[in-house]
């Protein structure tokens, strides 16, 4: 038995204190999309433990992948050596990613994806005697993970680090792109002639512009235009700033392209990828520039990127990932989105209606259901649970993000889930 008063003594749990108002589910397994509770409970998990295992839980080949490299190696230091794992998923990677993406740097979170694509701006610049571009631009409602950089691009006022605003590197947040996924709309708008105007006064001290393209998640589970990326890209370039796509939360299929900016027809200068990297199994994730980025880096002093984790690379995790990409690529998982988004679209679309509901929006493998309240979190998640799902509401949002292979009757049950908890609480 998971000794759960030592847990509520002892432990820290995401964004929560010690001991956590609300307790901890005990979790005795997983098995392709269950949570399997320790009284015996299982529960069909909505959140794909924070949008990564793709493939749901346990899947064999990544199983297979993982205990086969935990025999041969489990972990080796990167600096000075190197290994196929990390060789293969570099190929991969550059082989899928959006032309000319070409060099990898493997991290160990997204987070640090994240600290290692601005470090690598800001000594873009310096390389190119341009120091003083060191101020990064991105858009209200953005979110870039939890260390210190990244925190910095993230928008301060969400509430998950304003605490903090005080001693953070100070960068410019612009407006965030207007609501609404719409593949039409193609003229400019006033949320990215707001960029542009910016740039044009104080291009010369802008280092990057970061942000999550297609998908804004954590700070609001937005969805926006793919022209706004599109016109970026054109605004990037004319005020000569380099343009980072943070894909940690959608890349490897989650928006029905097998990255976001795809949908845009774009590519970035440099791009972080993470979550759904390893389909869920180890924490892995990767920060990849074009070859003109690196080479710049890479031919002025100190001809070196100044970061180097103790885990970087760690074969397991390279192992992990290369299963998972492999798994994805043979699958039809853009079939299987389609699937979901058709099936999330007819059941939580009728909910636009309720009292209660500000906003019901669906795109690929993401369903959402916004509401008025935000303080009714905890009696939701609470009713999921009773109704057999595993759902994490915040704030006003309340979510899906389902592995790709769900089964049409745990889909139904997270939908339903999902509608009787709105239905009731809210
Ligand atoms: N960037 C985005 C877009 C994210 O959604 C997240 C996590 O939710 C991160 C970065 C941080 O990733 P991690 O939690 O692996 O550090």
């Amino acid at each position: 038995m998971i000794n759960l008063a030592y847990d509520r003594e002892h432990i820290w749990h995401p964004y929560s204190c010690i001991p956590p108002p609300n307790a901890p589910l005990p979790v005795a397994a997983t098995e392709g999309r269950h949570i399997i509770l320790e009284d015996g409970r299982r529960l069909v998990d909505g959140m794909s433990s924070w949008w990564a295992a793709i493939h749901g839980y346990n899947h064999p080949e990544l199983v297979l992948a993982v205990a086969r490299q935990l025999k041969t190696m489990p972990h080796i230091m990167f600096g000075g050596l190197t290994h196929e794992p990390a060789v293969d998923l570099a190929e991969k990677l550059v082989t899928l990613s959006p032309v000319p993406l070409k060099k990898v740097f493997f991290a160990d979170s997204g987070s640090v994806a994240v600290e290692v694509a601005l470090k690598i701006a800001l000594q873009y610049w310096m390389a190119r005697r341009k120091p003083q571009k060191h101020i990064f631009l991105t858009v209200r409602n953005g979110y870039h993970g939890d260390t210190f950089g990244a925190m910095s691009v993230t928008d301060p006022d969400n509430g998950m680090h304003s605490l903090f605003a005080g001693v953070l590197p100070k960068h410019y947040f612009a407006p965030a792109p207007h609501m609404g996924f719409d593949l039409k709309l193609d003229e400019p708008a006033d949320d990215i002639a707001a960029l542009a105007a910016f740039l044009d006064h104080h291009h010369d001290e802008i280092a990057a512009i970061i942000l999550e393209p297609i998908v804004q998640g954590a700070g609001g589970m937005r969805f926006y235009r793919p022209a706004y990326v599109r016109q970026l890209r054109a605004i990037a370039d004319d005020y000569n700033v380099l343009l980072i796509f943070d894909e940690i939360a959608t890349g490897f299929g989650r928006t029905g392209k097998l990255f976001a900016c795809e949908w845009a027809g774009i590519s970035p200068d440099i791009m972080t990828v993470g979550k759904a990297l390893t389909g869920g199994m180890m924490t892995l994730a990767a920060t990849l520039t074009t070859e003109e980025v690196a080479y710049t880096l890479c031919n002025n002093p100190p001809r070196a990127l100044m970061h180097g984790p103790t885990f970087m690379a760690n074969p397991t995790a390279c192992a992990a990932a290369n299963a998972s990409i492999e798994l994805l690529l043979k699958s039809a998982w853009q079939d299987r989105i389609q699937h979901i988004e058709a099936h999330l679209q007819e059941q939580l679309m009728p909910l636009s209606d309720h009292p209660g509901v500000a906003d019901v929006r669906v795109l690929g493998a993401i369903g959402v259901i916004e509401l008025e309240r935000d303080d009714l979190a905890p009696r939701l998640q609470d009713m999921a649970v009773r109704e057999g799902a595993w759902l994490r509401p915040f704030g006003r949002l309340f979510y899906t993000m389902p592995a790709f292979n769900i089964e049409d009757d745990e889909l139904a049950t997270l939908t339903g889930a999902m509608i009787t908890a709105v239905k009731q609480v809210v």
